[in-house]
């Protein structure tokens, strides 16, 4: 297929060139499976990407519906030639919402559906009802009618609630207007999403996402999932998984490769030291004790580097893909996608298999360095704090401005936080960190958040 031009003069620009995936672990652009940074292929690269087609249909469980197993993650779509180009290679599973790029994500999809046979395609959108919180059955109806509008389509395959509470898992309301639009035909299947701990402009939530997918397994009356899942999960990812598979749920996954960023933190902490010291100030413990920490685990990321023949960390990418698409309750994983360049690099996974030595690689990575990540949806840690501080929202939000270089949304968002931000966490004597299972030096994090994400 000839490529139409990308036009869209929104669509964002590349910003910086990162490294490929080594042959061995799959020729995906780390930068494209961290998020909306894009990347730069080599000619030759590009063309057998650009060929590349879905090699894997799975069944999404209890919908008997195949979908593709790399599937298109709308959240930043507004160029309607990209998703025409993934539906022109295969890919089948389109997730979107109301508010994504302010209703333009649904918009773009529909101009791509035009003319197309919709019953080649699986359509999910969303309500997020934490945000907005116009949730009687009335307004349910209301808010899914504007939906399928903006998609011009008769009926969607999946309406999500986006990023549940565990309080809305049982919200009658909208199980009354899902049923209501399934007797209709306007809709045929019924979801929920979690990306657990969360507070943003989405509203706060204080809900793990494995407790929340539970509840929902639990409820019988959700057939599909989108949840955060990937290969630092441990058990309580396995729990989770195992519960939907039991009842036959369609899964479907966000967010599969955490980011180990330590040699960035150990650049900012000599940034940080330097500061201190030109206001004639000691760094204070928690960040000595931090930056002693974050040594460790740089040369063991180095070690492991060296180990695995890998560049940098990032280069884990195509293989946390894999390790997720490896567990048989998966069904598809949903990349964000705007670009054809990301289209490439996703396509590329489609159909490959994790392989004996990146499933080693992993288990490395999870035993040396997985104690530097915060596991960011988890919470586990907030109730501890007497503050209040939305520990998990800190960290999703250090990962934008860090590793997805979405600095301006971070920054934002964070300063949304005003008057639970992690000022507080300096002065504080750390209960947080005492209550992480998975040893996340995390106060000494929230202090260079802080620090980070603080306009000037
Ligand atoms: S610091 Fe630990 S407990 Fe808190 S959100 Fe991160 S991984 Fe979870
Ligand atoms: S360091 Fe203290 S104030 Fe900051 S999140 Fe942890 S417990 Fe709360």
């Amino acid at each position: 297929m000839t490529r139409p031009a990308e036009k869209n003069p929104h669509e964002r620009k590349p910003l910086t060139r990162r490294g490929f995936m080594g042959a061995a672990l799959g020729a995906v652009p780390a930068a494209a499976l961290f998020g909306r940074e894009a990347s730069v292929q080599a000619p030759a690269q590009t063309q057998a990407a650009a060929s590349a087609r879905i090699k894997e249909y799975r069944t999404l469980g209890r919908t008997g519906y195949k979908v593709s197993d790399i599937a298109f993650g709308a959240g930043p779509l507004n160029n309607a030639n990209v998703l025409s180009a993934a539906f022109e290679r295969g890919m089948n599973y389109i997730d979107t919402a109301e508010h994504y790029e302010n209703g333009n994500s649904e918009r773009a999809i529909g101009q791509a559906l035009k003319g197309r046979d919709r019953s080649k395609v699986f359509l999910t959108t969303k309500l997020n009802m934490v945000y907005d919180k116009r949730n009687d059955k009335a307004a349910i109806r209301d808010r899914f009618m504007k939906c399928l509008e903006r998609l011009g389509t008769a009926y969607a395959d999946c309406l999500m609630i986006h990023l549940c509470p565990l309080a809305l898992v049982k919200h009658e309301p909208y199980h009354e207007a899902f049923r209501e639009l399934k007797a209709e035909g306007k809709v045929r299947f019924s979801g929920l999403s979690s990306r657990g701990a969360d507070y943003s402009l989405s509203g706060r939530i204080d809900d793990p996402v494995e407790t929340v997918v539970m509840a929902a397994a639990e409820d019988g009356r959700f057939d599909v999932v989108l949840c955060t899942y990937n290969y630092l999960k441990g058990d309580a990812g396995d729990r989770m998984l195992k519960a939907c598979a039991e009842k036959n749920m369609g899964v479907t996954l966000m967010k599969m490769n955490p980011a180990l960023t330590n040699a960035q933190e150990a650049e900012m902490l000599v940034r940080l030291r330097e500061r201190y010291k030109s206001q004639g100030k000691d760094l204070p413990e928690v960040l000595v004790k931090l930056a002693q920490v974050s040594a460790d685990r740089t040369a063991a990321t180095e070690v492991f580097l060296k180990k695995h023949g890998l560049g940098e960390p990032a280069q884990s990418g195509g293989a946390a893909l894999r390790y997720c698409l490896n567990r048989p309750e998966v069904h598809c994983v949903c990349p964000s996608i705007n670009s054809f360049e990301e289209l490439d690099s996703f396509i590329a996974i489609s159909g490959t298999k994790l392989e004996t030595r990146e499933a080693e690689m992993l288990a490395d990575c999870r035993e040396t360095l997985g104690s530097s990540t915060c596991r960011i949806g988890c919470g586990e840690c907030q109730a501890a704090c007497p503050n209040g501080v939305p520990v998990a929202a800190i960290m999703r939000y250090d990962y934008y401005f860090r590793t997805a270089k979405r600095e301006k949304e971070a920054m934002t968002n964070y300063a949304a936080l005003a008057g639970v931000d992690a000022a507080s966490c300096a002065d504080c004597p750390g209960p947080c960190e005492a209550a992480c299972p998975h040893d996340v030096p995390i106060q000494g994090k929230l202090i260079l958040a802080h620090n980070m994400l603080t306009l000037p």
